[in-house]
């Protein structure tokens, strides 16, 4: 009970948007505050998550918004909650406007350092859409999701970080949640 409660207080701190922002600071030099971000239809997709500025690989689009969340999912409870994206085991972050409307494409171009810092996997032009690949921030395997981003590496499904192939893992490595990267480790060494 004690050890649960605790959990859930380091992870609050842990996972709050004032200590990304501290994070971003100190690791990438900046926040990415200033980066402007904005809403846009996309073709089949409904809307999706745009960049007015050019941004250089490794460097910071921003910092997500949003409360942190606790709970563990099966079966159709893993759909209760479409905007909440795993930073830990049973912790989740409930993302908020604008990032909600990013997509994801299994050819991402935006990956997750740490928590809440979305960092560009490589240059990425002024007015691209945004993309981040799903399962780099989910362990349930019950969840799954039909795919549409249309890019050539396309699986078709969308499914836990367990699930997809060592080519997708890399595309997004190492900026992911770490509990995924540990997760996806002990994974594939047992397949
Ligand atoms: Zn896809």
């Amino acid at each position: 009970m004690i050890i649960s409660i605790l959990r859930k207080a380091y992870y609050y701190l842990r996972g709050s948007y004032a200590y990304a922002l501290i994070y971003t600071y100190f690791r990438f030099g900046s926040t990415g505050a200033k980066r402007n971000l904005y809403v846009q239809e996309v073709d089949h997709k409904g809307e999706g998550l745009f960049t007015n500025k050019a941004v250089k690989q490794g460097k910071v689009i921003c910092v997500a918004n949003g409360p942190v969340r606790f709970g563990h999912f099966e079966g159709d409870d893993c759909y209760l909650f479409p905007n909440w994206y795993g930073i830990e085991s049973g912790v989740w972050v409930e993302v908020e406007h604008p990032f909600v409307k990013i997509n994801h494409g299994c050819t991402p171009n935006v990956g997750i350092s740490d928590t809440r810092t979305f960092v560009a996997l490589r240059d990425i032009e002024a007015d691209e859409e945004l993309a981040y690949d799903y399962s780099t921030s989910d362990d349930e395997i019950d969840w799954k999701m039909d795919c549409a981003c249309d890019c050539s590496n396309c699986s078709g499904e969308i499914g836990s970080v367990q699930s997809i192939s060592l080519e997708r893992f890399d595309m997004s490595y190492p900026h992911m949640p770490k509990y995924f990267i540990k997760l996806y480790q002990k994974a594939s060494q047992r397949n």
